[in-house]
């Protein structure tokens, strides 16, 4: 799915509160003397700078509109719905010293050092490790404020330690990632859930089970179906060729899914299971079988062959999409593998992609 451009949207509650609300406390570090306007973040208030929050030149930021639309006295303080944390590394990226900016450049930087900061990183050097929910959350508030260049920046700081970050980061970590992706422009947006729901999924198929639930709960909050289905579908692998349990429940119960996600998967598997049967087990292959009609040569299908043995047979479903990838009309067709496993009797697998429809209400 696209990202739906009215998600683009910044959700700003700009309705004026009474002064010094009774809870609120200043900021230790931004609540500067000389600023000219308050805002509250979560009980703390920021005194800040109207020029700092409107400077970015590229267009006009949400702040701006909020001071132009502000009607009442200029001591007036505007609550924002962010954490306090994340507001706080927003406000250090618009306060920090050249200096700090050149640190941190200088700390990333390789060979070239002009060009824009998409030229300043090298892949063979290590880079000094950053605070990346520090530059998420710059990322996402610069976003969020219609700040396109702060944005960008925070972005070209982030990017080179993404593919590093993906592993080590926790499930929360991840979470945020996609939340981030869905509201990002669109190039930011496809490497975030691209790479964060191929992590996920990576730790699915690494046995965690605990986390199929949460999963597939981030998946339907953000309507990811493609998402949806590779999880319904691992879960539909590890009962097929995985260690045998006595009952469904007890294959369930730790993967920690809601009921309406019981009742999906269930139907789910019960309607592939009908139409995907496995092939007799004469047919499971480990070797590759020395075919001949309609092969005259084997010259794509030892490699198809080779993806296919790895595999178990008793889920034919990833077994049919390589032999499909592989038909008659493909680049590199693979005859005989298709013709083996009789791929023709089986329906065509776009299915898979609609018997996983949630009957939630
Ligand atoms: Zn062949």
């Amino acid at each position: 799915m696209d990202v739906d451009e009215a998600t683009l949207a910044p959700e700003i509650r700009s309705e004026p509160v009474p002064l010094l609300s009774q809870a609120a406390v200043p900021d230790s570090l931004y609540f500067f003397p000389t600023g000219d306007c308050t805002l509250l973040v979560g009980g703390v208030l920021f005194k800040l700078h109207k020029f700092a929050l409107c400077r970015d030149a590229e267009s006009e930021s949400a702040f701006s509109h909020m001071f132009q639309d502000a009607e009442g006295s200029p001591t007036e303080i505007i609550p924002l719905d962010d954490s306090v944390e994340e507001f706080r590394h927003f406000c250090w990226a618009l306060y920090a010293l050249p200096d700090e900016i050149y640190r941190l450049g200088m700390g990333q930087k390789t060979q070239k050092t002009t060009g824009g900061f998409g030229r300043f990183f090298n892949k063979s050097t290590p880079l000094e490790k950053i605070d990346m929910r520090k530059f998420l959350g710059i990322c996402n508030l610069a976003h969020k404020y219609l700040m396109p260049r702060f944005e960008l920046w925070a972005w070209s700081v982030l990017q080179p330690h993404l593919s590093s970050y993906f592993p080590s980061c926790t499930l929360d970590d991840l979470e945020y990632l996609v939340d981030l992706g869905m509201r990002f422009r669109k190039a930011h947006s496809k490497f975030l859930l691209h790479n964060s729901e191929r992590e996920w999924l990576g730790r699915l198929r690494s046995k965690n089970t605990a986390c199929f639930g949460r999963a597939l709960t981030l998946a339907e909050k953000h309507n990811r179906t493609s998402f949806q289905t590779d999880i319904y579908m691992e879960i539909r692998n590890q009962l097929l060729v995985g260690p045998s349990t006595i009952s469904l429940d007890e294959f369930l119960t730790p993967m920690g899914l809601v009921e309406h996600q019981r009742e999906c998967f269930i139907h789910g598997h019960a309607e592939l299971s009908a139409m995907f049967q496995a092939p007799p087990p004469k047919l499971f292959v480990t070797t590759v079988p020395s075919y001949s009609s309609p092969c005259a040569t084997h010259a794509n299908c030892e490699k198809v062959w080779g993806r296919i043995i790895c595999l178990d047979f008793r889920n034919v479903i990833p077994i049919l999409e390589i032999a499909r990838q592989h038909g008659r009309t493909s680049l590199a067709p693979a005859p005989c593998v298709g013709r083996f496993l009789d791929v023709d009797s089986y329906p065509h697998l776009d299915v898979v992609k609609t018997v996983f429809k949630s009957r939630k209400a």
